[in-house]
């Protein structure tokens, strides 16, 4: 039995990125950038008005205030999307719009509420004395050509995808998804919908592993329910092997007597890498690969299955997909904790802030079979191995949940 920080490097040794491929900027919603985003221009473009109103030299409105106005004359509009090639100069004015070029002359706008208005006729008041500059957002104040804008290995949300639009780019270098084979094993297990007859659960482990892949980025190509059947595991690998990138199992992989999880993998060639880690819940992890995909044989048990995909199989993913990874952070125990002297323990979580510290509640519900115990949780407590059980007010590492929130 190895522990939890070697089963993590000999995974690691085993992962490679996958390759890139171009999308359209309409597709790359939680896809990964596989290159840097550069500024192709500066941002802004090109000198342009950050008000609605009339460009002007801001020398022309010296003095000006609403009980002594200045006239100046209206010589043309610049709308937002107009090449802007109105000229202004001394004593003139020209209408200019939120975002339209700044017309050649002018230096400052006055905006719309500090004048007599668009319907003035020949002459304008302006009734405010304006700054050379005013109101006017620069060319390349916020970004300079050439610019690195978004890294290579950024998961595209809503702000990247903004960006991306913002600098023109259309198809985008990001990784290709890793594409998964999930299956889980129980002669007892029947889909929700069904009735169950006695000894019979309904199977919820591939429902969890379909959820957690696709939020990890990565794209489901084969997923069932199989019997205790060394056959049936057989047929459905045979699928899986040609064309996934990773085989995710539960179940089956323990000491049972009708466990074949791992005899399989092994007689189709599989090379074991480990099976037993020093953990608990979910020791009996397989881990294993061929020239292909790397294969995790998870625990059945809810619990230990959730907390192994979340632990060994979430990183692994970003991993492919040149992704960095979220480290532990630390937390305060709001009740004490019980370590185990040569385990890791993984329970779930659930952690708030309070005057200005991060405190965290373990689930009351420590078996491996209970699932609800995920239900409170935002994140996963990782204590490693210890003689002394942890106290109130003892620091402890905990994986927060990356769809959560902390309140
Ligand atoms: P196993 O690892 O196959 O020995 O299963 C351990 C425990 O997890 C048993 O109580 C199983 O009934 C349960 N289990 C296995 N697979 C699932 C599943 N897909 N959904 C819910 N429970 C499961
Ligand atoms: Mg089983």
């Amino acid at each position: 039995m190895i522990s939890v920080a070697e089963a993590h490097k000999i995974i690691d040794d085993q992962i490679t990125r996958l390759a890139r491929e171009r999308v359209s900027i309409n597709d790359i919603e939680g896809r990964v950038l596989a290159a840097e985003i550069i500024a192709s221009f500066p941002q802004p473009r090109f000198d342009n008005s950050a008000m609605d109103g009339f460009a002007v030299r801001a020398s022309d409105t010296k003095g000006a205030s609403k009980k002594r106005p200045i006239d100046l004359k209206m010589v043309g509009v610049v709308s937002a999307g107009s090449a802007g090639d109105v000229v202004v100069g001394t004593g003139q004015c020209a209408q200019c719009m939120t975002g339209a070029p700044i017309p050649q002359g002018a230096d400052a706008i006055v905006i719309v509420e500090d004048s007599s208005g668009y319907e003035s006729g020949p002459e304008v008041q302006m009734y405010t004395e304006v700054q050379e500059g005013q109101h006017i957002r620069r060319e390349g104040e916020e970004i300079q050509l050439g610019d690195l804008l978004i890294n290579d290995g950024t998961c595209i949300t809503t702000a990247e995808l903004g960006t991306i639009a913002t600098f023109g780019y259309k198809d985008i270098q990001v990784y290709r998804k890793p594409k998964l084979a999930l299956f889980a094993t129980g002669d007892e297990l029947v889909e929700p919908g069904n009735n169950l007859l006695p000894g019979q659960i309904y199977n919820s482990n591939l429902y969890l592993f379909e959820d957690l892949a696709s939020r990890a980025g990565a794209e489901v190509v084969l997923k069932n329910v199989i019997k205790d059947d060394q056959d049936a595991l057989k047929t459905f690998l045979a699928d899986a092997f040609g064309t996934c990138d990773m085989v995710i199992s539960s179940g089956g992989v323990s000491m049972g007597r009708f466990d074949y999880v791992r005899d399989v993998f092994m007689e189709l060639g599989v090379k074991e890498h480990f099976w037993k880690v020093a953990q608990k819940p979910g020791r009996p992890l397989f881990f294993g690969s061929n020239s292909t995909a790397l294969i995790f044989g998870l625990p059945g048990n809810p619990v230990s299955a959730f907390i192994g995909f979340m632990e060994y199989v979430w990183p692994v993913l970003e991993s492919m997909t040149g992704q960095s990874r979220a480290s532990t952070i630390s937390a305060v125990l709001d009740e004490s904790f019980p370590l185990d002297a040569v385990k890791t323990r993984y329970l779930f979580g659930n952690t708030w802030s309070e005057d200005g510290q991060l405190i965290c509640a373990p689930s009351k519900k420590v078996g491996s079979h209970m699932l609800s115990s995920s239900l409170e949780a935002n994140c996963i407590i990782v204590a490693d191995p210890g003689d002394i059980p942890l106290t109130k007010g003892a620091q402890i590492r905990v994986r927060l949940l990356p769809w959560k929130s902390i309140k």
